[in-house]
């Protein structure tokens, strides 16, 4: 018996010998993908560090405060130093914005995570 297969996941036999890609267990026939399982955690999308201008790490759900004044493309409005941004969310935005959320007063935005800052 080959002592590197890893026992069966049904039923733990150790008699697991390989067919192909696949793991199969003599005893109970189960079959399975020997790469799955180790593959799962290996491609587990790593979670992208954002950080925000001080370097905090964001978290989603965190509270953050803009550290200068934005001025929104195509209007008037501009979100003002301080404000206060409640449960951000981070995202893959278009350019360099990271962080999905919605401004009071102002509507749902991305921001980017350079210009906040966590509380
Ligand atoms: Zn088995």
């Amino acid at each position: 018996m080959n002592d590197s297969l890893p026992p069966c996941p049904e039923c733990s036999s150790e008699y697991t010998y390989e067919m192909g890609a696949l793991l199969v267990c003599p005893e109970c026939a189960h079959e399975w993908s020997a790469s799955a399982e180790t593959d799962a955690e290996a491609d587990a999308p790593a979670a992208a560090v954002i950080k925000d201008a001080v370097g905090n790490v964001l978290a989603d759900g965190d509270t953050v405060t803009v550290v200068k004044d934005l001025k929104i493309k195509g209007s008037s409005t501009v979100i003002k130093v301080g404000t206060k941004v409640r449960g951000i969310r981070l995202v893959n935005g278009v350019g360099d914005h990271d962080i999905d959320c919605k401004v009071d007063g102002v509507g749902p935005m991305q921001l980017k995570s350079s210009v906040v800052k966590k509380i």
